[in-house]
């Protein structure tokens, strides 16, 4: 078995986590996308996040139409910071050894990856596919410097499509009134303007 893993904040999902997520399964060949929403983001401590059960039920809604599609509340469950190897250590207890885990990332995600809880004990244990973002453009030589021959066995790149959408626009256009539509999910668009979400 080969499981790609998405992780995030979900804050909310929109289609460039599920197009990302698509494009990475079909060009590795992964049996399945486990959707983790995180608990409580390291990088994001001094910044308020949506309550998760609103996180959790907005990533199940978009994830329902795909059967590749799986979601995950583990990291929800431990409470906590949310740190990728305690997530992967967990996975590994689950599926057991055979199984592949691929963690996917954005590239935005990979120039901060030296900076992440245990990075290079991660690049070693696991894969990460590191996927396009437009406006970011990220120094392969530097993180190969940082984390060796790891880099290269562990860390692979795709381009995928690129789709210029982030969590952060969308709560600012509902915040201003203006549609999101086609951005995210048409489920996630009435879940959120049925929950009155991010509008203050
Ligand atoms: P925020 O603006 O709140 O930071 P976000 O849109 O960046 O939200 P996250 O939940 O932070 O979404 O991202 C989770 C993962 O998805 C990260 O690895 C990120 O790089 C990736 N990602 C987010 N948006 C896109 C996108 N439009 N295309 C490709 N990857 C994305
Ligand atoms: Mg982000």
């Amino acid at each position: 078995m080969k499981i790609g893993i998405m992780g995030g904040t979900f804050d909310p999902i929109h289609l460039g986590h599920l197009a990302t997520a698509e494009a990475v399964r079909e060009s590795f060949a992964l049996d399945e996308i486990l959707f983790i929403p995180a608990a409580r983001p390291p990088h994001k401590l001094g910044k308020l996040v949506t309550d998760e059960q609103h996180r959790l039920a907005m990533t199940t809604l978009a994830t329902q139409s795909n059967k590749f599609f799986r979601v995950s509340d583990m990291e929800l469950k431990r409470k906590g910071l949310s740190y990728t190897l305690d997530t992967m250590n967990e996975l590994h207890k689950t599926f057991g050894r055979s199984t592949e885990l691929f963690f996917i990332i954005g590239a935005d995600s990979l120039a901060d990856l030296f900076k992440w809880h245990a990075a290079r004990e991660l690049v070693e244990k696991c894969h990460f596919i590191a996927t396009t973002r437009q406006g970011v453009d990220v120094e392969f030589s530097a993180v190969e410097s940082f984390f060796g021959s790891a880099a290269r066995e562990h860390i692979h790149r795709v381009t995928t499509p690129g789709l210029e959408i982030s969590s952060t626009d969308i709560r600012d256009k509902v915040r201003c009134g203006r549609s999101i539509k086609y951005l995210v999910p048409e489920v996630v668009e009435n879940y959120i303007l049925r929950e009155g979400l991010y509008r203050d």
